[in-house]
């Protein structure tokens, strides 16, 4: 049986998804980090999915690129995937059209905007350009949008963070998925972020409010639409 690996970072991301797909929170990924499992399965499928849990420093959901890189690790020792999904919000763009709630694929691949080293070779290293699974298809036959997914561990963004994102053609923000992309591709296992837009980064709108007001709305559409990706892999090989 295939299995797949959903990559969440914040628990009222996931918790949608959790439900829909009735999984089961039986224990811990790890006795030392906060890493919360959930796990069933689903029509050909095993599923599991886990979550970065709350750091008990800050009592806040764990986000960013440090704890997602060591989920990614983790889940994959633990769950051997044939394919991991990010499944997450993002900051879309006013200039690509992105409406609250769009969900987005990421393609041809995730980079990072905040990693910016000026010298030759290091300059792409610090980019990324970590590919991701071919999904053209199956975003033209679920009505989904296709586009560079970008990194960083801010909420908001410099000018400088502004001119990569444009650079590369970044046009949905995120804060994990190109960390969880270049455990994948450590590990030869093909990658997929699906992001649903909370926020509009080159709107008129604070980013904290906008995301806030839009999260629970934006995790709905997230989770039904990543069970119509779900059946579409198992309806397609991977
Ligand atoms: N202030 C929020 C913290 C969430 S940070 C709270 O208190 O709940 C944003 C999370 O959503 C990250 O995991 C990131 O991946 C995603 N995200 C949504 N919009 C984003 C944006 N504009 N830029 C970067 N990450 C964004």
């Amino acid at each position: 049986m295939k299995s797949i690996l959903i990559i969440m970072a914040m628990e009222d991301e996931a918790s949608p998804l959790v439900n829909s797909l009735e999984l089961k929170n039986e224990n811990r990924l790890h006795n030392i980090y906060s890493i919360k499992k959930f796990s069933g399965k689903y029509k050909d499928l095993n599923i599991n999915l886990i979550t970065n849990g709350t750091c008990s420093r800050y009592n806040v959901d764990s986000i960013g690129t440090q704890v997602s890189t060591l989920s990614a690790h983790l889940g994959i020792e633990n769950f051997s995937p044939n394919l991991i999904l990010n499944a997450g919000t993002a900051g879309g763009f006013h200039k690509d059209n992105a409406k609250i709630g769009d969900v987005y694929l990421s393609s041809p691949y995730v980079c990072y905007h905040d990693r910016r080293i000026e010298l030759p070779k290091f300059d792409k290293y610090g980019i990324g350009f970590y590919p991701c699974f071919p999904a053209e298809d199956m975003a033209m036959e679920l009505g989904l949008r296709l586009g560079v997914v970008s990194t960083g561990n801010s909420l908001d963004y410099t000018e400088k963070d502004l001119a990569l994102m444009i650079s590369y053609n970044g046009v949905v923000k995120d804060m994990e998925a190109a960390a969880i992309a270049w455990v994948a591709e450590q590990h030869q296992i093909p990658f997929l972020a699906i992001k649903a837009i909370t926020d509009i980064v080159d709107g008129d709108k604070p980013t904290e409010k906008e995301f806030v007001q839009n999260l629970k709305f934006a995790s709905g559409v997230l989770s039904e639409k990543t069970i119509k990706i779900i059946d579409y892999l198992s309806a397609n090989s991977f």
